[in-house]
């Protein structure tokens, strides 16, 4: 069977499974689809590797939600397995990827990632929220002010339990770039791919050809890549690590969304050329005079018309995005960035042609 065919069977099989439905990919690989309640993406592919005994991996968890406790339940079941021989990999910090650990997780269970604790994911947390904080009071509307929940360290979005970070404190095996993990009849060489999360990784087979891809490459959607600090340049990361991933031989992507693919060259092109036009549209935006995040965010073009309508959470999101195009900008030094108060504003460098000419 060509890539092809084997990737539209696998689509029919995927697109018929219920959730917490093993479906087979390969001998000893299954996808399972997990819910994710009440969210648009509505489901997370977790993937498991059943290896001799009762070991079991499985590739990232769900929400913590009792609908994503119950599908990994049910697909232990079917595949006659047990929590006992479960060693969890992760491939980034989302909730949607780990919430279900405070579930899941008991003393003892592995829990590889390419973090050392999740109190890294804590801390850049509380970094990013003293800048955001004063940004969504000024992007929201006098109701989602209403709405919004007023701390000691200033203003805080709504969010629902599933969505808040683990609470539990497993002890994490660190992996990085190159290291493997041997599971049943495959191992996965690890492939840091930071960017649209700092931890992110992507799992490759490299004998199989095939790579298991998180939220690092998906098939339809943008991954969302976003930065609140000038030290962390996100996009660039992101950049580099689809350049990364476009240069592995890979006939099959097992992404955390959607539906397995083919055609990774041409979707990491794809993604970069996107950027590059994104860049270039912030760019614009500067240039023509916006100079701080929500002026720059309103005007820059989306999927969706009347970014002021938009809810919170969504101008959030898209805040993080610009900002993150705005610091590549900046440490490309094609713009610069200043800060008033407790705001950053961007502006054109200071061009000595158009001094020169104003003085004569
Ligand atoms: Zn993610
Ligand atoms: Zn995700």
């Amino acid at each position: 069977m060509d890539t092809a065919q084997f990737v539209d069977d696998l689509d029919k099989r995927v697109a018929r499974a219920a959730f917490g439905e093993p479906v087979e990919v390969l001998p000893s690989l299954y996808l399972v689809r997990v819910p994710l309640p009440d969210n648009p993406l509505k489901a997370i592919n977790s993937y498991v590797v059943l290896g001799d005994g009762d070991e079991t991996t499985i590739v990232d968890v769900g929400f913590n939600h009792p609908a994503c406790e119950r599908a990994l339940g049910d697909a232990l079941a079917v595949l006659g397995r047990s929590w006992e021989g479960v060693r969890i990999v992760l491939t980034h910090s989302h909730p949607d990827h780990t919430g279900n650990l405070d579930r899941i997780w008991q003393p003892g269970m592995p829990v590889f990632a390419n973090l050392h604790s999740f109190q890294e994911v804590k801390n850049l947390m509380a970094l990013e929220e003293a800048v955001y904080g004063p940004l969504l009071l000024q992007a929201a509307t006098l109701e989602q002010q209403s709405a919004m929940t007023f701390t000691d360290e200033g203003p805080r979005l709504h969010v629902s339990a599933e969505l808040l970070p683990l609470e539990s404190y497993p002890v994490f095996t660190y992996v990085a770039d190159g290291d493997r993990i041997a599971c049943g009849p495959y191992t996965f060489e690890v492939v840091e791919t930071p960017g649209h999360d700092a931890w992110h990784i992507c799992l490759y087979e490299r004998s199989r050809r095939l790579l298991i891809a998180g939220d690092h490459v998906l098939e339809r959607i943008t991954p969302s890549v976003s930065s609140w600090f000038p030290a962390s340049n996100a996009l660039a990361a992101f950049l580099s690590s689809l350049e990364k991933v476009g240069d592995l031989e890979v006939d099959l992507i097992l992404p955390a969304h959607g539906r397995p693919f083919t055609g990774l060259r041409e979707r990491v092109s794809f993604l970069l050329g996107h950027h590059r036009e994104r860049l270039e549209e912030i760019y614009g935006l500067v240039r023509a005079g916006h100079d701080d995040i929500v002026s720059i965010s309103q005007h820059a073009t989306w999927r969706y018309p009347d970014w002021k309508s938009w809810p919170l959470d969504q101008k959030f999101f898209s805040m993080g995005e610009t900002l993150a195009h705005l610091i590549y900008l900046v440490r490309e030094g094609r713009i610069l960035q200043g800060i008033c108060g407790d705001e950053y504003y961007f502006r054109m460098p200071y061009d000595r042609k158009n001094v020169a000419l104003a003085k004569q």
